[in-house]
């Protein structure tokens, strides 16, 4: 695996593979990698002759200091995980190399509605940092395709947004959400749970098992109130429970055969932050 950290190298690097004939796959993350990730590098390496993973810990989608403060850092134990996994190429930039002329957005992505809603309003100027970077690295790297994991649904959507937006011709790759045996959604933050958390933190996939078993015979609003009251029970602090379709995150109020409903969840057990969602009808 080459690892570069000058965003001119790679650029160079990878139109000079790309003046061959060989397309590049791109896997954005902010490491601390687990094997959410490294089912995206691996799928992208089944899929591509060449595939490219970013690690960068993103400030400007932090709306939240402390969160971005306690953010994890594994970057010796990633770079093998990611050699093992067969990764290609790795992007390690610094936050100068991202910015060089600063954290300040210059740029607003006229994202919709979609910005407002349920992550978006619970972090707000959330998507617009998201954009920001990732507008920066798609630049960077200019990839035949981009794989994005479906525990991020709504950063999915809005990335898809971003491709439109800015021209590229990328295909964005959406993979199933990776879980720990229990069932908890991977992801890096659980680093900070503890072993006990860890268990109290599977009833948000309870919740959404619960909601998808009775998507079709229980009323809508009462399933998200079952969710939010067994969350509360469970000492979450609940953001949202939400049940909407999957064309535009609006909520549905009545079982609809004809939409692609999802179930989402954003939820604080203590200090941690955590989301995960559910395709209801697929
Ligand atoms: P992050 O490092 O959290 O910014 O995530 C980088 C990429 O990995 C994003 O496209 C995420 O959606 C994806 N990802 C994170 N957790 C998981 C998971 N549990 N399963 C599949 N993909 C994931």
């Amino acid at each position: 695996m080459i690892i570069f950290k000058s965003a001119t190298d790679i650029s160079r690097y990878l139109i000079q593979q790309n003046q061959q004939g060989i397309r590049n796959a791109f896997v954005p993350t902010m490491g601390a990698l687990h094997d959410g990730h490294i089912a995206l590098i691996k799928k992208a390496r089944a899929e591509n002759k060449l595939v490219t993973c970013s690690i960068f810990v993103n400030p400007t989608q932090f709306n939240d200091p402390r969160d971005f403060k306690k953010y994890p850092h594994t970057i010796e134990q990633d770079i093998l995980l990611l050699a093992k996994a067969g990764c290609d190429v790795l992007f390690l930039p610094s936050v100068e190399t991202m910015y060089p002329d600063g954290l300040e957005n210059k740029l607003h992505y006229q994202l919709g509605d979609l910005e407002n809603k349920l992550e978006g309003k619970y972090r707000p100027g959330h998507y617009q940092g998201v954009c920001q970077v990732v507008h920066r690295l798609l630049n960077i790297v200019k990839p035949a395709k981009l794989y994005l994991g479906q525990k991020d649904f709504q950063q999915c959507m809005i990335l898809k947004r971003l491709v439109e937006i800015i021209g590229l011709n990328t295909q964005v790759i959406v993979c199933p959400t990776r879980r720990e045996p229990g069932g908890l959604a991977m992801s890096s933050r659980n680093m900070r749970l503890s072993i006990d958390e860890k268990k109290q933190a599977t009833a948000i996939f309870e919740v959404l098992n619960s909601i998808k078993e009775n998507i079709k015979n229980k009323d809508l609003d009462v399933l998200k109130n079952e969710a939010i009251h067994t969350l509360n029970q469970k000492g979450f602090k609940v953001d949202y429970v939400a049940i909407a379709s999957t064309d535009d995150l609006n909520e549905v109020k009545k079982y609809d055969d004809n939409y692609t409903l999802i179930a989402l969840v954003a939820a604080y057990l203590n200090e941690v932050r955590l989301i995960d969602n559910m395709l209801l009808n697929d």
